[in-house]
């Protein structure tokens, strides 16, 4: 079992934004990884999540602009 960070409803995994997760949603700026869905504040971030989520999910990982 993959040990995950909390991250909160709303938040950015990538980078540790709060994106407005209805604007999010209009923009197409989630994923559902595992169940779960996650908002972006911007494609980039998007990407990048989708590329290897574990690595922005794991225990270590600090979110950076
Ligand atoms: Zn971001």
């Amino acid at each position: 079992m993959t040990e995950h960070r909390t991250i909160a409803p709303n938040e950015d995994p990538v980078c540790g934004m709060h994106p407005d997760p209805v604007a999010a949603r209009d923009r197409g700026l989630v994923t559902t990884h595992e169940g779960r869905e996650y908002v972006f504040c911007g494609k980039g971030c998007l990407l990048e999540f989708r590329d290897d989520p574990e690595r922005f999910l794991a225990p270590g990982y600090t979110p950076a602009m």
